[in-house]
């Protein structure tokens, strides 16, 4: 057993202790079976969230109306959730109530697939009631019991199958991807929000091809902002270089509007709910994607971008599979005269003291016009220089 689980044996111990049942769950158990490294450890309970509280000294109500306790032991930290069912669904949304039960069985019955359907007790012993074990070993993805009641309580189990496609190299059974097709449409009512998360993780799978290659197939994404007309140009990132793997979500929402060939960005990553910080970067970064087909980077290119959007741009044109010239491109920008209008050597209130004048308009162009002669070269970095030539453009 991995060393996360048993650091956690006690708290399950507590839990049996106390006269009620506990397991590990979901992602981090199946993770065992791939040998992937794990990262948060799930234990689910019979019982429910007060008497959770009542057995350990140290808890945080995280989810506590979804039954979730966080428990703090031993410098760490464990999410246990009551086992539920989730009884009823309106609009094919998230349950609106939900529904503690003693059962195991009925918990794991509402999980989405049956690799994540699996449980495991304190003894390393496997509860694999849907055969998730078996789904992992033919690297399926299947509907726990019938799909099409499943993809109607929460359609966003579609996107999560076809990320969970992507991440793990698995394929999506037959039947459930049938159900997937039948009921893509659902899609409609999951919020945009939660189709952006699992959209963007299917982009950074390191098999991304073959979740995008179901995504196009069983039409989910007519359903997605802004993808209804844009099948062949989905298709167009399936020739893309697989291996490049897309690192951050910046580049995902870079890539995808310049290979999709979006014309208005901030509209369109507007309508996915991204962040100002993602539209901003993506917006000035397609200006010079665009621009790279024509010219390399200029000085004022770069001065303009800033670092973060120059890296952007060049880890996009990588997975382009165009020439990759980030080191050299950074070795232009370490070496620009400045990087900021805060690196020029002199400022407003110096140059109105040296020229002994009144601020106007005039005295925003005069930095401008000493910034861009720093940055072509034309001028050093130099108070007394700067000064200088502030008083000759005065006149
Ligand atoms: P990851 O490794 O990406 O965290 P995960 O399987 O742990 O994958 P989570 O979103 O963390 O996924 O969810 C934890 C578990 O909760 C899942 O393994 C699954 O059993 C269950 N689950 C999560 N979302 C749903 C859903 N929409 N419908 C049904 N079960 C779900
Ligand atoms: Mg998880």
């Amino acid at each position: 057993m991995p060393l996360e689980f048993k650091q956690a044996i006690p708290i399950i111990e507590k839990i049996e202790q106390a006269g009620f049942e506990a397991y590990f769950v979901g992602g981090s158990v199946r993770d065992i079976f791939l040998n992937h490294p794990l990262h948060d450890v799930d234990i689910a309970t019979s019982a429910f969230p007060e008497e959770v509280k009542q057995i350990f000294k140290k808890t945080v109500d995280v989810g506590i109306e979804h039954g979730t306790v966080l428990v703090l032991f031993e410098h760490e930290q464990y999410e246990v959730t009551t086992f539920r069912t989730e009884s009823t669904y309106q609009d094919y949304r998230r349950p609106d109530e939900v529904t503690f039960v003693r059962s195991l069985e009925e918990d794991l019955k509402r999980r989405d697939f049956t690799m994540n359907a699996l449980a495991m007790n304190l003894d390393g012993k496997i509860i694999d009631l849907f055969n998730g074990i078996e789904a992992i070993n033919k690297k399926e993805i299947v509907a726990v019991g019938n799909p099409s009641e499943r993809f109607n309580e929460d359609a966003l189990r579609m996107m999560r199958g076809l990320r969970f496609s992507s991440q793990l190299n698995f394929t999506i059974e037959e039947k459930t991807k049938e159900a997937i097709k039948e009921h893509h449409a659902l899609l409609d009512k999951i919020s945009v929000e939660r189709i952006n998360i699992e959209w963007i993780k299917l982009l950074l799978g390191n098999y991304r091809n073959k979740g995008l290659l179901t995504f196009i197939e069983t039409g989910c994404y007519q359903y997605c902002p802004g993808l209804k007309n844009k099948q062949k140009e989905l298709t167009n990132l399936l020739l893309l270089n697989e291996s490049l793997v897309i690192k951050s979500e910046e580049i995902a929402w870079l890539l995808l509007c310049y290979v999709l060939d979006i014309e208005n960005t901030n509209h369109f990553l507007r309508d996915w709910k991204c962040s100002n910080k993602i539209l901003q970067n993506v917006n000035q970064g397609m200006k010079q994607l665009k621009k790279r087909k024509l010219e390399e980077w200029s000085n004022d290119d770069l001065y303009r971008s800033g670092e973060e959007v120059v890296i952007l741009v060049e880890e996009v044109r990588i997975i382009l599979g165009e020439e990759s010239t980030l080191e050299q491109v950074m070795i232009s920008y370490e070496k620009l005269p400045i990087k900021s209008m805060k690196e020029l050597e002199v400022n407003g209130k110096e140059v109105l003291a040296y020229l002994d004048a009144q601020p106007g308009p005039w005295l925003g162009e005069i930095l401008s016009t000493l910034e861009e002669k720093v940055l072509n070269g034309e001028l050093p970095n130099n108070k007394e220089k700067l000064l200088e030539q502030a008083k000759i453009l005065r006149k």
